[in-house]
């Protein structure tokens, strides 16, 4: 699948790039509403690094920050959560967002 270039998210348009980052496997820069992702790691890798940051763009644009070191904490959780609706239970998802 095609590596997503951009992300809307509550109307306002993060891009994604795809690049070395030392240390990380994702960065988001809420100012520049910019994501990185290491082009340096597995496309499994990178799938799991962009739902992450996506994850914190969330969290950031409805103004759920200030939970400092919970913040990675509840982000990792978040992702298991979509990650068993969407991706390990399927019929759930469309039964609990309506749609099939
Ligand atoms: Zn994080």
């Amino acid at each position: 699948m095609k590596q997503p270039e951009k992300i809307k998210i509550r109307g306002n348009v993060y891009k994604i790039l795809y690049n070395p980052i030392d240390g990380f496997e994702g960065l988001i820069t809420y100012d520049e509403r910019l994501i990185t992702i290491s082009n340096e790691i597995s496309s499994e890798r990178a799938r799991v690094a962009l739902g992450h940051e996506i994850i914190h763009a969330v969290m950031y644009e409805y103004d759920f920050t200030g939970v400092e070191m919970q913040e990675e904490l509840i982000a990792g959780t978040l992702w298991n959560l979509l990650h068993v609706v969407y991706v390990s239970n399927p019929e759930v998802k469309g039964f609990v967002f309506g749609k099939p």
